[in-house]
């Protein structure tokens, strides 16, 4: 098995997921719920991941990914990213809170 993608934001894991479903592809989501789980674990064990149970899938499966991420790079490259006033963390435009603490955009 292998991990195609993996987002802190659950919901662009979901997208991914729905898309490779939607090609046909063999698929399945880990760590759906670590963010809330989240704890003594560092962030970076904990984020939702896509994962496709075929490898001979593995291949389409990046490459849709790949399109997957260009799309939404196109969509948010007109902002700026923003940093988080409390913890330093860059945050995408389109984030109003920031994905690390919560704490809102205050630019
Ligand atoms: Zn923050």
């Amino acid at each position: 098995m292998d991990k195609v993608y993996s987002h802190f934001d659950r919901f662009m894991v979901f997208q991914v997921k729905q898309l490779l479903d939607n090609k046909g592809i063999p698929c399945f989501v880990k760590n759906e719920f670590a963010i809330g789980a989240m704890g003594e674990l560092s962030p970076m064990d904990v984020l939702p991941e896509v994962w496709i149970s075929d490898p001979q899938w593995l291949p389409k499966a990046q490459l849709f990914v790949k399109q997957f991420e260009q799309e939404f790079e196109s969509q948010t490259s007109n902002h700026t990213p923003w940093v988080c006033v409390k913890c330093n963390e860059s945050n995408l435009a389109n984030f109003e809170l920031c994905w690390q603490c919560g704490t809102e955009n205050a630019s």
